[in-house]
């Protein structure tokens, strides 16, 4: 499988995106296409050592919680060691605390192999956007204390968002802060708060693999009549770690107030805890007198200032989400390579030719079949395009980061509106990979006994976490095709219109041209009509099928301008990006058109359903 993701990855990395032009930006003076190679042949190889082979056994051998430890199978310790012995946890980071300045399109890159072998061991997405999150808004004392020790692998973290009663609402949360004591603000890790509350799906909530856990908490402050201030503006953020730690985050001994009420069982992603977290209810007293005069509540130091958390927190999300995007790309992938596989060994029936079918014949393969050809094409065509979608946003990222003042802003922008995109695209069209891939290989899919089962079970969080299919969708509609007067989407009607133009230039891509351009008409033509008198309810009862719309149009753009960088060439690979693109242009891109009829004319045949009618 690896290979077939090396080439791809190479192709689009160095033929396409021209990422080893990076190396000319001085912050990624010492690297070249070498030293690039270099971390993607190591990612690569830890990847199929220590990841793949135990895929299966993280599904089957889920975390166990004794009542006292979470139990995980030896080969996650043996996995994330590997990792952080790799230097990947801080590959971004300056030379001077550690770090390789390596740019994000790279390090996304190499990340990438870890999801296609096993995407729930992990590969410490969540401790690098942590500790990445502590770097942009902590103080230098709360970065040295834990930062520093998440990159360098002693660490990990968390996210601590959602509860049982706010997921989608996070202005709902309840989880509590009060100040600590009449000295709160002169703990040297910053204002000292206690926490009470209950975290809900927190990811790697309570686990072994290091020597701590650094949870980043949403909470409230009350006001002075003691209620919650409403709304997300009341929100703030705070580092509540699992073991308290001194300033240069050497562990004091002391267990904070932090319980593991249960591990949840999940259809997939099962090498991965998923955790219910108790902040704060006196399960393990902590430096009296705390809430109830013997310790209770969990000590947590905020990040910044009050009533800004959900905007640190989001400041992270373009990462995340590319992250998010990736792994299910990868999952898609990984059931693409699986299935192609299969379908290339497997004899079953005969070809029909004029004459009809000659049973004298003996069976051929299945990918002899163009029912079977026009599934596995259908696959190449979401995964290898995803995966072109998600190396564009990083290098977007990397451009934010080090390109000149209207580059880096330009970049920002089209992250804007590309990042729901970038989640959600890959989200539901690579698990419709996977369950192509199950078909493939017909009743053996539905088995253990073959790996795509595990991938498409895996792959259906996607569509959940990070903002579900429809919050992206509002998120995209509502939002960002229209903050700014709209010039994140002129900015990226404007690339879309450069491809296009280079395009018609080729003759056997120019119909595509033309079909891009009339798609790009037709998502802004209906952005209008939606939006026609301003009225939020009808013109966002069809987001989603916007958002399908849009992220189809992306996604065709995306596989023009692959396309172009393919073109010309007779090798096999490039012929079949070519052939992939095509069947983007002619199979997938006229679905648009349904899409977007409904979001044009406002239909309200859901919005207006009446729920006795159900
Ligand atoms: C395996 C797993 C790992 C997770 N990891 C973490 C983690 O590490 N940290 C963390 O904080 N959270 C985590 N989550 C939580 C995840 O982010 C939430 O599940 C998600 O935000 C949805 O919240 P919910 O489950 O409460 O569903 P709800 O918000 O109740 O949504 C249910 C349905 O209603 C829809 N809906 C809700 N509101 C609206 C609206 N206004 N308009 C239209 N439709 C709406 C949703 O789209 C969804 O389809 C994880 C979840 C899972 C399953």
């Amino acid at each position: 499988m690896a290979q077939g993701l090396r080439a791809a990855i190479d192709f689009l990395l160095y033929e396409w995106l021209q990422a080893q032009t990076l190396a000319t930006r001085e912050r990624f003076a010492d690297h070249s296409r070498e030293t690039f190679d270099a971390v993607l042949d190591t990612c690569e190889r830890i990847a199929r050592e220590k990841y793949a082979p135990f895929n299966r056994l993280v599904d089957t051998e889920e975390p166990r919680f004794d009542g006292e430890r979470v139990i995980l199978p030896a080969a996650t310790h043996e996995a994330w060691k590997a990792y952080a012995d790799s230097g990947m946890l801080s590959a971004a980071q300056d030379y001077a605390i550690g770090g390789m300045q390596l740019p994000y399109t790279v390090e996304a890159a190499g990340n990438a192999f870890f999801a296609a072998a096993s995407v729930s061991i992990g590969a410490g997405m969540l401790t690098v956007g942590n500790a990445n999150l502590l770097m942009a808004h902590g103080t230098e004392a709360q970065r040295r204390a834990f930062a520093r020790h998440e990159f360098a692998g002693r660490f990990s973290g968390t996210m601590c968002l959602s509860e049982p009663q706010a997921g989608s609402s996070l202005s709902d949360i309840a989880t509590r802060a009060v100040p600590d004591g009449d000295d709160y603000e002169a703990d040297p890790l910053g204002p000292r708060y206690r926490l009470r509350g209950n975290k809900m799906w927190i990811s790697a909530g309570e686990h072994e693999l290091t020597e701590n856990i650094v949870h980043l908490v949403l909470a409230k402050i009350p006001g002075p009549d003691g209620r919650l201030p409403p709304g997300v503006k009341g929100i703030s953020l705070f580092i509540v770690p699992k073991k308290l730690v001194d300033a240069d985050g050497r562990l004091t001994g002391e267990r904070n107030d932090v319980a593991l009420a249960g591990l949840n069982h999940k259809c997939g992603w099962r090498g991965t805890t998923n955790t219910l977290l108790n902040f704060g209810e006196g399960r393990y007293p902590v430096r009296a007198p705390g809430l109830d005069g013997r310790g209770a509540g969990a000590i947590g130091y905020r990040v910044g200032e009050p009533g800004q958390g959900l905007r640190y927190m989001f400041h992270m999300m373009n990462e995340a989400r590319i992250g998010v995007g990736m792994a299910a790309t990868m999952l898609g992938m990984a059931g693409y390579l699986a299935s192609l596989d299969y379908a290339r060994n497997r004899p079953q029936g005969r070809p029909i030719g004029p004459a009809g079918k000659d049973p004298a014949q003996p069976p051929v393969r299945i990918i002899e079949h163009a029912d079977v050809k026009r599934m596995l094409l259908a696959q190449k065509a979401y995964c290898e395009g995803a995966l072109a979608l998600e190396l564009y946003c990083a290098r977007l990222v990397d451009e934010q980061h080090t390109g000149d003042a209207a580059a880096a802003d330009e970049a920002r922008l089209l992250l804007e509106v590309l990042t729901p995109i970038a989640k959600s695209w890959p989200s539901e069209w690579c698990l419709e990979a996977n369950s192509l891939a199950i078909q493939v290989h017909g009743g053996y899919g539905y088995t253990r006994d073959f790996p795509v089962e595990q991938y498409w079970r895996d792959n259906r969080l996607n569509m959940i976490h990070e903002g579900t299919h429809g919050i992206q969708a509002l998120d995209l509609l509502g939002r960002k095709v229209l903050m700014e007067e709209g010039r994140g989407m002129q900015l990226l009607g404007a690339r879309m219109a450069a491809t296009i133009a280079r395009a018609r230039g080729v003759p056997a891509l120019a119909a595509h041209a033309d079909a891009l351009h009339g798609a790009w008409d037709a998502v802004r033509a209906a952005t209008q009509a939606a939006w026609a008198d301003g009225d939020p309810v009808p013109a966002l009862a069809n987001a989603v099928p916007y958002l399908q719309a849009f992220g189809h149009t992306v996604l065709a753009w995306i596989w023009l301008d692959v396309a172009l960088a393919a073109a010309g060439r007779e090798d096999a690979a490039n012929r079949g990006r070519l052939l992939a693109c095509r069947y983007f242009f002619h199979y997938e891109l006229p679905k648009t058109a349904a899409w977007l009829q409904v979001v044009r004319e406002r239909d309200l045949t859901c919005a207006e359903m009446p729920e006795d009618a159900f």
